[in-house]
């Protein structure tokens, strides 16, 4: 008996990879079309470029990769919505037509030489392959450093993450159906993934420096990613300052009964130091308790406004897919 082939897209997020595209989409042609001359993947697989609103001509480069070899198609954002954004549109988009879906980052510095593997896993029955990467010398002190970081402070924080696994995975369509139910306004998908309970599994390799072109994390991003991956998955923070708050409280009545003793015995100290002080550190930690539930107010704020995560432009890949300014155009002709 015949079994069909499992259809394979790629799909990666690019933003301003204009001098990584000419390197990268070779190495991806190659492995996809290994796979499919194996008979490994249906031949209707695909390499999906989202192009999350560049400036340079990532898009223009993408559209030529298709005109040459239709294994290429692309998305394209109006604007940068950000690397998830690009991840859950690509999968989104994917799951229509294929029934695996790798992610990978248009950099490959993530090692596209497994993705073979990470289909055979694929075939066995296992759900979820994470791409995990054991050895991060090729990233500077301070990013290890930090991530590792965030890794402990998630852990502590009760979040399951798979420690030192980025955005290179394997996802059957049932986990990115499963995920695409999920309708938060900032997915975390290192955190949400492997909260769904799929089986998965592990694989490792070593992280390449990236060969062309900067990395797209400055500081700033990398702040507000690890705020995002907190603040969307734990109400601890919120939790740590009511803990911190009743300690400070408490602390304060000790010293008031200290306070009132030292008042009987006549021996009232005018510390202007010691108040200076408490002011100071009680302002700071107020502004600091108000700014994290500001944080969570913020959040459901951007929630319950239920905007569209991305606008896509255009979309190569789905063939009845009508650009957003197209049928605005429509809408203002039937006006009265
Ligand atoms: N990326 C994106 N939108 C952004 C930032 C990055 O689509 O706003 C893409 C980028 O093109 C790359 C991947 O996400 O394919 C990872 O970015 P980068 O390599 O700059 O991150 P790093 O490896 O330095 O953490
Ligand atoms: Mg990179």
């Amino acid at each position: 008996m015949q079994t069909t082939l499992p259809s394979l897209t790629i799909v990666s997020p690019c933003y301003n990879e204009e001098p990584m595209l000419p390197t990268s989409a070779p190495v991806l042609q190659n492995v996809l079309e290994r796979l499919i001359l194996s008979h490994q993947v249906a031949d209707d697989s695909k390499i999906l470029f989202v192009d999350d609103g560049s400036q340079d001509r990532t898009w223009q480069l993408i559209c030529e990769l298709q005109q040459h070899n239709p294994l290429f198609t692309g998305l394209r954002f109006t604007r940068n919505y950000g690397q998830e954004a690009a991840l859950m549109a690509g999968m989104q988009t994917a799951q229509r037509h294929a029934d695996l879906i790798i992610t990978i980052d248009a950099d490959l510095q993530d090692d596209p030489s497994l993705i073979p593997t990470m289909v055979a896993q694929a075939q066995r029955g296992v759900d979820i392959v994470y791409g995990v990467r054991n050895d991060r010398s090729s990233d500077s002190w301070f990013k290890r450093t930090t991530a590792n970081g965030f890794y402990w402070t998630m852990g502590n924080l009760g979040v399951n993450l798979v420690p030192n696994h980025s955005d290179f995975r394997l996802l059957t369509k049932r986990v990115v159906t499963a995920l695409m139910q999920c309708h938060e306004d900032k997915p975390f998908l290192r955190g949400i993934i492997p909260q769904l309970g799929f089986p998965s599994t592990k694989l490792y390799y070593k992280r390449q420096p990236r060969q062309a072109g900067v990395s797209k994390y400055p500081l700033r991003k990398m702040i507000r990613f690890a705020l995002d991956g907190i603040l969307s998955f734990s109400i601890a923070p919120i939790r740590a300052v009511l803990y911190a708050g009743m300690t400070i409280c408490g602390g304060a009545f000790l010293m008031l009964i200290w306070i009132m003793i030292q008042h009987l015995r006549g021996a009232v100290i005018t510390g202007w130091s010691s108040i200076m002080a408490s002011l100071w550190f009680l302002g700071g930690f107020q502004l600091i308790a108000i700014s994290i539930i500001g944080e969570y107010v913020g959040r459901t704020f951007t929630e319950v406004k239920h905007r569209p995560r991305y606008i896509v432009q255009a979309d190569t890949y789905s063939p009845n897919f009508q650009s957003p300014t197209v049928s605005l155009t429509i809408h203002q002709h039937t006006l009265p």
